[in-house]
């Protein structure tokens, strides 16, 4: 280092790590009276001296006891943003970035500009920005390009409870950035090319917020920390929540079982919000459709958009929903108190209630109120009220924020609020008033096969601890009631907590960007829990398959290729695969795609990919007769369309992936509009979440390289013949490892192989989807986009190969005779012309990424 100056000499005092200003904020009285509620408040101190004498301090608080919307405010009134740096906190949903930024913004009396937030598609992030809420995946990103987070004087890591993948990898990272900047504010020590580390600046605080007290894997991590961080402990007041639990469990239909007890706890409880928690965004539609027909807000509003299609058995409901109505309110009503409810043990009394239950919709709904409320006896208390009408709010991740904002409104007068909402409601958003906590018990998880890599979404048994979340968003303004749906057994055999995501997923995305990081032992990273070593394995093997990690040298032994294997550096095309904020297989096929004008096509279809399910469900199964025979029309429909859509001869040949091409273009010349999507069975959110990626993926391409000048066309011309070709074979070099070859008939074994293909990995047969439009053609060679599991193994997104290109595009999954020194020659039978395969074209035309090394 040159010799320290004189002015020099003044960055070698060590700034006092809590800053000596004091923001002032100007909240609003209403506003300052609803905070000082919160239990976190008089932790204030505690925390900020904390936060001042250690570099890393762990938070633990019930939810809802203001974590998220208060810790952001302490730090930024002790001035932790001052000097144009930035308070970082991290959400693992979309959802809680977007509705706490708002949130703090208005408690604050900031604008937007002030407390943003920034998730995958969007943000409002300015120069001005002194709160910056965002997804864990968008720090990650933004760690790639500034090592050191110089922009943060503070993270905050917020639900980490949840132990999001994301989330554990930053806390290793930011275990390191903390230990590095601590050290670069000191120049003597400061490490790596000298324009990167300015001379001074502040220490990095790190704070990690969790709603459990489960904190071990952070804090008795010796990797992670050497010294225990210390943890600061919020006491809640939270009121007793009463636990019923269903005498036994219903196999199939909780969410009839739901709409259940909803209707019963509107008829017969007294005042209070309800919380439903289901697993998923249909479900959650469905059930608010059906409480809003049953409960309307209007006794005279008209049908619902929505609902247009049952118009007429919406007004059959309606007239009987009146005349119950009626026959409500010529009763007396019997009165029930909140104590004599509660004082049911769980479980007990449960049987008589379970009868009714099982009874029809139309039973729920109320047309024997004097038989309900016989069981429970009569005796005083709070009236409720029978024909009160229901605010019905849905919630879930990839609802429009200003719709998810609706849940913090207090209901319309003289109304009651439910909100049916699925896991996010358990610890991200408190939604308040809420007295009833329905839960069916599941929750809906993508489960991978480690062996297989089939993927599926899995509606599992919830675990106790977040069984005990849901409970306890029934008690926060006044004791409440919990009503699960399944009995205290089967509780017993959950699960105590949920395994941390990292176990239960391929990294291979992980290991890339931590490539990417120049980390290049992934073996030696702090993870709180690491992956296993055969995930680190697998997914090792596949980036190096792709052509993103060197391979080691074939000479060495098993033990070593193990240890080496494990310590791949990353190549050119791996760094350009890493800027795409894509999984591992559709980045390399986008950075192939700079030949033969296909990037625009390659972009749409990894969008496609990547959004999952483009097309409606259709094999539901129908309520109804009219809604059978609806649904069969529509599948009819849209069978027809992907024909048309996959065209003939080449095009044909890309199967599915041509499908998407077509839909999505066909829906940009028809103005992308919900009609056009409803009419094809496309669904619309789908869609726009796709003209976003597309933009997104544009934006990333024309920052590698301005030179492409890429835009984004929402209409592209459909590609010629010689391009589909291409895109087939960038198809194939993307999804290699997911080849599968149709079984002859000379090897059929038995039946069950008849129609069948094999894959490397899977002993048994797979097929081709039948909702594929390769599902009569049977190529030999394909590539699928995942296999799905449900009657038999079926592939989905599948596109033909052709033989010639395996062992130019795929050499490390073939065996030669002779060994392999030159690629085999390009060969296209249609042309004689082949994809450049070998290198990204990206990065040939001078795209080199500055390398930190750390
Ligand atoms: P934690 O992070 O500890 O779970 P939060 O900081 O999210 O707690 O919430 C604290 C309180 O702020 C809760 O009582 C919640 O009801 C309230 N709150 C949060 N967001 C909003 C909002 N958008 N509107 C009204 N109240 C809100
Ligand atoms: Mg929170």
């Amino acid at each position: 280092p040159p010799a320290a100056t004189p002015t020099a000499a003044s960055a070698l005092v060590r700034p006092p790590s809590k800053p000596a200003v004091f923001i002032p904020v100007n909240r609003s009285p209403e506003m300052q009276e609803e905070r000082l509620k919160l239990p976190i408040l008089s932790e204030e101190q505690v925390i900020m001296e904390a936060v001042a004498e250690h570099p890393i301090v762990i938070i633990c608080g019930e939810t809802g006891s203001g974590k998220t919307t208060q810790v952001p405010q302490f730090l930024y009134e002790a001035g932790y943003s001052s000097d144009n740096s930035v308070i970082g906190v991290t959400e693992p949903r979309r959802v809680a970035a977007v509705a706490m930024s708002q949130r703090v913004a208005k408690e604050m009396n900031l604008s937007p500009r002030v407390v943003s937030y920034q998730i995958r598609y969007e943000g409002n992030v300015t120069e001005e920005t002194r709160i910056k809420f965002m997804t864990d995946g968008v720090l990650l990103k933004e760690i790639q390009k500034d090592f050191l987070l110089l922009k943060y004087k503070v993270v905050i890591i917020d639900e980490a409870h949840e132990r999001s993948v994301y989330t554990d990898i930053l806390i290793g990272l930011l275990s390191r950035i903390v230990c590095l900047r601590e050290k670069c504010s000191w120049p003597r020590v400061a490490m790596g090319p000298r324009s990167l580390v300015p001379q001074r600046h502040l220490p990095l605080k790190l704070l990690i917020m969790s709603a459990t007290l489960r904190v071990e894997d952070f804090t008795q991590n010796q990797r992670l920390f050497t010294q225990p961080p210390p943890v600061i402990k919020v006491e809640s007041r939270q009121f007793p929540v009463t636990v019923h639990f269903n005498k036994r469990t219903p196999l199939e239909d909780y969410s009839g079982e739901c709409f259940r007890k909803v209707c019963k706890i509107h008829r017969m409880l007294p005042a209070g919000g309800i919380l439903v928690f289901l697993t998923g965004q249909a479900e959650v539609h469905a059930l608010c459709r059906r409480l809003r027909r049953a409960f309307p807000l209007t006794r005279h509003r008209p049908p619902e958009k929505d609902d247009q299609r049952d118009s007429v058995e919406e007004t059959r409901r309606f007239k009987k929903s009146r005349a119950r109505a009626k026959k409500a309110q010529a009763m007396t009503l019997p009165q029930i108190s909140l104590d004599s409810y509660s004082v049911l043990p769980a479980g007990e009394g449960d049987e008589d209630r379970e009868a009714e239950m099982d009874d029809e919709e139309e039973e729920a709904l109320g047309s024997d109120l004097d038989l309900d409320l016989g069981d429970h006896g009569a005796d005083g208390g709070e009236q409720p009220d029978a024909s009160l009408p229901l605010h019905v709010l849905p919630l879930y991740s990839l609802l429009a924020p200003e719709k998810q904002a609706q849940v913090f409104q207090p209901p319309p007068e003289g109304t009651r609020l439910c909100v049916v909402a699925t896991n996010v409601a358990e610890t991200s958003l408190t939604i308040p008033g809420i007295k009833y906590v329905v839960d069916c018990g599941k929750v809906k998880k993508r489960h991978y096969d480690r062996v297989t890599g089939v993927s599926s979404f899995r509606v599992t048994w919830v675990s106790q601890a977040s069984a005990d979340q849901r409970a306890g968003r029934a008690g926060r303004t006044e004791p409440g009631h919990c009503y699960r749906l399944y009995s205290s057994a089967v509780f017993g055999d959950f699960e105590k907590y949920p395994p941390p995501e990292i176990t239960r997923r391929p990294v291979e995305d992980l290991i890339l960007q931590m490539k990417a990081l120049n980390i290049e032992k992934v073996i030696n990273f702090p993870f709180p829990t690491p992956p296993s070593v055969e995930a680190l394995i697998a997914a090792e093997e596949l980036l190096i398959a792709l052509g993103a990690l060197q391979a080691p040298p074939k000479t060495e032994r098993v033990k070593q290729l193990q240890r080496s294997r494990l310590s791949c550096p990353i190549t050119e095309l791996g760094r350009t695969m890493a800027t795409f904020p894509v999984a591992p297989r559709y980045a390399k096929m986008l950075a192939l795609s700079r030949q033969h004008g296909c990037l625009p096509y390659t972009i749409t279809i990894v969008a496609a990919m990547t959004v999952r399910e483009l097309f409606e469900e259709l094999d539901r199964p129908a309520a109804s007769d009219e809604e059978l025979a609806r649904l069969k029309g529509k599948r009819a429909r849209v069978a027809q369309m992907k024909r048309i859509w996959a065209g003939q001869g080449a095009s044909l040949k890309l199967g599915d992936l041509m499908v998407l091409l077509g839909a999505v273009g066909a829906c940009e010349y028809a103005g992308c509009s919900p009609q056009f999507c409803e009419a094809n069975g496309l669904r619309y959110k789908a869609m726009m979440e796709i003209r976003r990626l597309r933009g997104q993926l544009t934006t990333a391409a024309n920052t590698m390289c301005p030179e492409a000048g890429l835009f984004v066309d929402p209409k592209m011309q459909p590609p010629n013949e010689d391009q589909v070709t291409y895109l087939r074979q960038i198809v194939t070099a993307g999804l290699g490892d997911h080849l599968a070859r149709k079984v002859q008939s000379e090897d059929l074994v038995d039946d069950k192989w008849k129609n069948a293909y094999k894959t490397p990995l899977l002993d048994d047969p797979v097929f081709i989807h039948p909702s594929s439009v390769l599902f009569k053609e049977l190529p030999e060679f394909v590539v699928y986009q995942e296999i799905v599991e449900t009657t038999k193994m079926y592939m989905k997104g599948v596109s033909t190969v052709d033989m010639q290109w395996i062992p130019v595009l795929l050499p490390s999954y073939c065996q030669f005779d002779k060994p392999l020194e030159e690629p085999p020659p390009a060969y296209c039978p249609e042309k004689g012309r082949m994809l450049c395969h070998r290198a990204s074209v990206f990065y040939r035309v001078g795209w080199p990424l500055p390398a930190v090394q750390v």
